[in-house]
C-alpha cells in the first residue's frame, strides 16, 4: 500500500511568518505534526511519503503513486485542501481526510472517500481494520478522548527538517478553561491529558537523534493545564534533560495568563529551556472577558501579569479580539493603549470569529446571527456573524488598531518597552543562518524599508543599553517586517 500524506498550503497569514522566515532561508514555520503522527500509526510495511505543500510542490505523479492520499488541515487551509481533493478525484485517487477542519465540516465536504475524524488514536484503528477487510465505511468518528499513552513518536524521517524554522512536539491535549469562542475544549475536552514524562522525553530524544537543534514548539492547547504534574515530574526531568545536552532546544508554547501567579512553575519552565509563550489576552475590557467566559483573565492587572512573565525570561506573544457584543467604539483606543503598554510585540489582533460547533457558534445560531463558516485566518478582517456594533465602525476601528500598532513608530517603541522588561535567561548560540539573517535585515529593513530609521534607532539603543539582547532586537525587527506586510493585506 502506498500512502501519500498531504499538508495543504497555508496562505500568507500573521502566523505563517512567511515574510520573516525568508531571512533565515526557511520555507515554513511549522511542521505538519498531526500527519507525521498519523503516519507512525499506519502499518510499518506500508510505503509512506509526505508532501507538505508549504515546502514542496505537489505533482500529479505524486498523487498517482498513491493508493490513498491522507489529507489533513485547518480552516485556513480550506482552499488548498479543496483543490487537492479535486485533483485526486480527477486522477481517480482515493482520499482519506482528517484533522480539525474535516472533523467539524465533513458533512459539507465533497469528493472525500473516507473521513477519519476526531483524534486518530480512536478512529484510525477501526478504519484500518475495515480497510483490510475491504469494507471501509465513509465516516469514522468518536466522542471519547483517548489517553496519550498509545500515541506514537512522530515519523520525523518524513520531514525535510532543514526547510522548517522550528519543530513541533505535543505533551498534552485539552484545556481546563472554557472560553466561549474557542474550539479547543470541543476537540480535546476540559480535562488535560498528558504523555508520561519518560514518553515525552523519548519524543525529544528521537528529535535530538534526528539531528534537530533549535526552536521546538510544544503545541499544547494550554501547556499549564496540569500544574502539579509539571512541577513534580515533567519540568524537573526536562531541566536535567536540557542541561545534560547543553540546551539543544528552546521551547515555545501556549499558556493561560494564570502562569503569572505561579512563580515556581514559571521558574521551572524557564530553567527547562522555555523562552517564549503565547497567551490569549483577548481584551482589556472586563465586560468582554465576562461575556466570553475568560475567567482566568478577569479581575487582574493584565499588563502586570504579562510583565511578570517577561521579567522571568519569557517573550510573550498575545492574542487580542474585538467584536464582542459588549464592545463599544472606545475599545479600539483601549486595545492600542494596552498593547503598547504590555510590550507584546507579536500582538495578533483579530475580529471575533465563531468556529463551527463552538459555544459561541451555537449561541449566535440561536440568535439567528450566523453568516458563514469561520475563515480560520485570524487577521483577514472577515466576520462570520452579524455583530452588535455597526459593521463599518467595527471594521474601521479594527483596521485602525492594526495600522497603529504595526506602524514602524509604535512597533519599535513596543519592542523597546519589551526589551526594558525582558530578563533574558538563555542566550541562543549564533549560527551562520543568524548572521545571514542579520545581514539581510540590514539590507531589507535598514536600507529599503519604510521606517528604517526606527530600526537603526532600536539597534543603537540595544547596543548601548542591553547588547546581550541584540539578537532578540534583530529578530523582533524581522517579525515587524512580516507583520507590516500582513497588515497591508487586511
Ligand atoms: S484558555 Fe485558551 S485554549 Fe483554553 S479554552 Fe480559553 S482560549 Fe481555549
Amino acid at each position: 500500500m502506498n500512502i501519500l500524506l498531504v499538508n495543504p498550503e497555508t496562505p500568507n497569514t500573521f502566523w505563517s511568518f512567511s515574510n520573516a522566515i525568508k531571512f533565515i532561508s526557511k520555507k515554513a514555520s511549522d511542521i505538519p505534526l498531526g500527519l507525521i503522527t498519523v503516519a507512525a500509526m499506519l502499518p510499518p510495511e506500508w510505503e509512506k511519503r509526505l508532501i507538505d505543500m508549504n515546502v514542496s510542490k505537489l505533482y500529479d505523479r505524486d498523487l498517482l503513486w498513491a493508493d490513498y492520499v491522507f489529507l489533513g488541515g485547518m480552516n485556513v487551509q480550506r482552499q488548498s485542501f479543496n483543490r487537492v481533493v479535486t485533483r485526486c478525484n480527477q486522477l481517480g485517487v482515493k482520499v482519506v481526510a482528517g484533522g480539525p477542519m474535516a472533523t467539524t465540516d465533513y458533512e459539507e465536504m465533497l469528493g472525500v472517500d473516507h473521513f477519519v475524524l476526531n483524534e486518530a488514536e480512536n478512529t484510525l484503528p477501526p478504519f484500518l481494520h475495515d480497510l483490510k477487510n475491504g469494507d471501509a465505511k465513509r465516516v469514522y468518528k468518536s466522542s471519547e478522548f483517548p489517553q496519550l499513552s498509545e500515541t506514537p513518536i512522530p515519523k520525523w524521517d518524513l520531514l525535510k527538517m532543514s526547510k522548517y524554522a522550528g519543530m513541533g512536539v505535543q505533551y498534552s491535549r485539552g484545556c481546563p478553561f472554557d472560553c466561549e469562542f474557542c474550539s479547543i475544549t470541543m476537540f480535546n475536552g476540559r480535562i488535560p491529558r498528558t504523555k508520561s514524562t519518560p514518553r515525552f522525553l523519548a519524543e525529544l530524544d528521537s528529535l535530538y537523534d534526528h539531528g534537530w537543534r533549535g526552536a521546538v514548539f510544544v503545541v499544547d492547547d494550554n501547556f499549564i493545564g496540569k500544574k502539579s504534574v509539571l512541577k513534580k515530574e515533567l519540568l524537573p526531568a526536562l531541566i536535567r534533560w536540557s542541561k545534560d545536552r547543553d540546551y539543544p532546544f528552546h521551547f515555545t508554547t501556549e499558556v493561560s495568563i494564570n502562569l503569572a501567579d505561579d512563580e515556581e512553575l514559571l521558574n521551572l519552565m524557564v530553567q527547562a529551556g522555555f523562552n517564549h509563550a503565547f497567551v490569549g489576552i483577548e481584551t482589556p475590557a472586563e465586560e468582554g472577558l465576562a461575556e466570553c467566559g475568560k475567567k482566568q483573565n478577569q479581575k487582574r492587572d493584565l499588563v502586570a501579569s504579562v510583565k511578570t512573565l517577561q521579567r522571568h525570561g519569557l517573550v510573550v506573544s498575545g492574542g487580542f479580539i474585538v467584536g464582542f457584543d459588549s464592545d463599544t467604539p472606545s475599545i479600539f483606543a483601549r486595545q492600542i493603549e494596552f498593547i503598547q503598554k504590555s510590550g507584546i510585540a507579536t500582538a495578533m489582533v483579530g475580529l471575533l470569529s465563531a468556529p463551527t460547533h463552538t459555544k459561541l457558534y451555537r449561541r449566535l445560531q440561536a440568535e439567528n446571527r450566523l453568516l458563514d463558516v469561520a475563515s480560520g485566518n485570524n487577521m483577514d478582517g472577515s466576520l462570520n456573524f452579524v455583530p452588535k456594533m455597526n459593521y463599518q465602525t467595527l471594521v474601521k476601528g479594527y483596521k485602525q488598531i492594526l495600522e497603529t500598532i504595526y506602524s514602524p513608530k509604535e512597533y519599535y517603541e513596543r519592542v523597546k518597552t519589551f526589551l526594558q522588561e525582558y530578563n533574558m535567561q538563555h542566550r541562543a548560540r549564533l549560527t551562520l543562518t543568524d548572521v545571514l539573517a542579520f545581514l539581510r535585515s540590514l539590507w531589507k529593513i535598514g536600507l529599503l524599508d519604510r521606517g528604517k530609521w526606527y530600526y537603526w534607532k532600536l539597534l543603537g539603543y540595544t547596543l548601548v543599553k542591553c547588547p546581550e539582547k541584540f539578537a532578540v532586537a534583530v529578530t523582533m525587527s524581522i517579525y515587524g517586517f512580516h507583520f507590516r506586510r500582513v497588515v497591508k493585506m487586511v
